[in-house]
């Protein structure tokens, strides 16, 4: 082919000027990420020869060099994996597939320069970390399966250039010119250094080469130079073959890095092995933070699985249920074919069996961490609480499991400090049978909901279910310990005990009958707003309040809906009267326009304190201001 030069897309030049002029420090970590594609890479060829004999008839030993020229300042990293040809080379290295770089730039504003380096990488921006170190940088590159080789060059001027090149065996190499500045990684102790630091547990090995040797090189010198040489820098043992005691927890940090381009350490580590009817060794981790992606459908999830060393694929999702789509980590078993397929892995069931205990073992580690550092627990919930609750709805297997991993705000408690289930009913009164909650779009209304007034009165605590995943789980939860949930806003609750409860029915049937003549002309008022009008056993402080029908959607589901744009029939729902209150008491001497007017102001002010909208603004603006001039 003739030599092309291309301009670099617009994102491209924007990245590479961000990589060159905001990222300062930790420069060194442009190795790993070339190590770790280098890595990719060999994985991908060992998985397409499974099914294609023929990409590997060279019988590779597959491995990773890093070879340096003292005297030409460069250094190159080859290695003898999937190779790309020249579409390969425009694609992966002329575009970023993504919006990347936008992402890329938002998190740069946020993060304003601390660990600018670590986000390299997230983004898949990784290969051009090299122009943090490089004024030129060249790849070589021969595809598996392919017969010629091609060259990629740029020295970041904003274009690049591809043509033929030679090259002998299949594979990449990536030769950097470095800057003046950067010849510390021309030396062999710092590079070893920075290969255990970040990419010991490649599973490949790297070697070190020196292109320039010294003229007059001793004998002994010459055979240190050549044992070191022929010695791998890394290790090479997947840390989740290794034993616990014997891995540093940086050492599951990097690795971590490595597998989900996080840049912060995980919360949690988690390695284990499966013995039994299946046997399979699992590393795995919760991330301290939620991506962005947490709740798009489009999410990617699931743990990258091995089998007998060879890499099968990444986001296997069948070894993760989707409400631990959170987990990262990494699967290894030999007791799956090498040749599985994604398809295949949907009905196996070897695959089921590791998929529940590596569920098992999440909801073991959050309840250990749960039973034994509760701060630490809280900091979990706040960032995955709300995805752990879709399993109550999804996995009735382990639903009782997850229940007692919940946590709920309270009526009674401060904002912000969330009970488990358990210690809520611990908290129980002897007359209070079922477990009391309130639905709410935000915390503050809750708090505030005039539904509360007899709960409190009769010294009974209330959860605040606040989070829009709360409302699709009211089904699902349906008890917890033998104890009914109820919905405190719906239906006749009954508080307190036998006795109570029946002064309190005989009192209610007092105030109907004094307040016969006034319920019917509310009644006749509101027709065509409320189903019914009736003496409440729930008010306190408050006259009014509106409830829904035993079986009705909420009105914070109703108005869930509605901002979906989903259809939403009208159900009218009860308002109730709290015949002890002054406000009651004057009303029901009104007649006439009075009367009307003050009917309709009370249904609306039931409105505006649960946080429902009212239909007439201006004409409750208007009563308002008629009020207050009176
Ligand atoms: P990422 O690795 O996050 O996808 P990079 O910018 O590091 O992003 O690399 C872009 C793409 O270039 C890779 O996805 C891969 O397809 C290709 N690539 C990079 N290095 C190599 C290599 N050594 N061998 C084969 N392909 C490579």
């Amino acid at each position: 082919m003739e030599k092309k030069t291309n301009e670099f897309k617009a994102e491209i030049a924007e990245m590479l000027d961000l990589v060159v002029n905001s990222l300062y420090s930790k420069k060194e970590i442009f190795l790993r990420e070339l190590i770790s594609n280098a890595s990719d890479a060999i994985d991908r060829a060992k998985f397409l020869s499974l099914t294609d004999k023929a990409l590997v008839a060279d019988n590779p030993d597959w491995k990773i060099e890093i070879a340096v020229d003292k005297d030409a300042k460069t250094m190159m990293i080859s290695d003898n994996g999937s190779g790309m040809d020249a579409a390969d080379l425009e694609q992966n290295l002329g575009t970023i597939a993504s919006s990347g770089t936008k992402k890329f730039r938002e998190m740069l504003k946020e993060k304003k320069g601390a660990d600018l380096p670590e986000l390299i990488g997230q983004f898949g921006v990784g290969f051009y970390a090299a122009f943090m170190v490089a004024d030129k940088v060249r790849v070589v590159s021969k595809k598996r399966g392919g017969t010629a080789a091609f060259q990629w060059e740029s020295d970041m001027g904003g274009s690049y250039t591809i043509e033929d090149a030679e090259r002998e065996n299949f594979g990449t190499s990536i030769m950097l010119h470095f800057r003046e500045d950067q010849s510390e990684y021309l030396d062999y102790w710092r590079v070893s250094d920075l290969v255990k630091k970040y990419s010991d547990f490649i599973a490949y090995p790297i070697y070190f080469r020196d292109l320039v040797l010294p003229k007059d090189e001793k004998e002994e010198d010459k055979k240190r130079r050549e044992e070191r040489e022929a010695k791998a820098l890394n290790t090479q043992v997947a840390l989740w073959k290794r034993a616990k005691k014997d891995v540093k927890q940086e050492e599951y940090d990097e690795f971590y890095k490595h597998l989900t381009h996080d840049w912060e350490a995980p919360f949690e580590t988690i390695q284990f092995s499966g013995e039994g009817a299946v046997e399979f060794k699992a590393l795995l981790f919760l991330p301290k933070k939620a991506t962005m992606e947490l709740f798009m459908p489009q999410q990617k999830r699931g743990l990258s699985l091995y089998v007998r060393n060879v890499f099968i694929g990444d986001d296997i999702e069948m070894l993760l249920p989707s409400w631990l789509r959170f987990v990262k980590g990494v699967v290894d078993s030999a007791d799956l074919p090498l040749n599985v397929s994604r398809e295949m892995l949907q009905d196996d069931a070897v695959i089921q069996k590791i998929k529940s205990a590596v569920t098992k073992k999440v909801l073991s580690t959050l309840e250990s961490i749960k039973e034994k550092d509760a701060k630490r627990y809280d900091e979990f919930f706040a960032t995955f609480g709300t995805v752990l609750k879709e399993g109550v709805h999804t996995d009735w297997e382990n639903a009782d499991r997850i229940k007692k991993l919940l946590k709920y705000p309270t009526a009674r408690g401060e904002s912000g400090k969330r009970v488990f289930l358990e210690d809520y009913v611990k908290d129980m009164g002897s007359d209070q049978k079922d477990i009391y909650y309130i639905l709410s779009e935000r915390e503050e209304d809750a708090r505030r909901a005039p539904q509360l007034e007899a709960a409190r009165k009769h010294g009974c605590d209330v959860l605040l279910w606040c989070d829009p995943v709360d409302e699709y789980l009211t089904e699902s939860m349906r008890e917890f310990e033998g104890k009914k949930f109820v919905d405190i806003a719906k239906g006749e609750v009954k508080f307190g005990s036998e006795a109570e409860q029946k002064a309190e029915k005989e009192a209610s049937d007092k105030a109907a009958e004094e307040l016969k003549g006034f319920i019917a002309a509310v009644k006749k008022e509101l027709d065509a707003k409320v189903s019914d009008v009736r003496i409440s056993t729930r008010l306190t402080d408050s006259p009014f309040c509106l409830v829904a029908q035993e079986h009705a959607m909420s009105a914070s589901m109703v108005r869930m809906m509605r901002a979906m744009h989903q259809e939403v029939p009208d159900e009218k729902r009860i308002l109730e009267i709290n015949p002890t209150h002054p406000l009651v008491k004057k009303l029901a001497s009104l007649e006439g326009k009075d009367l009307t007017d003050a009917v309709t102001l009370a249904y609306d002010t039931a409105l505006v304190a649960e946080g429902s909208p009212i239909a007439d603004g201006a004409r409750f603006a208007a009563l308002i201001s008629q009020l207050m001039l009176k």
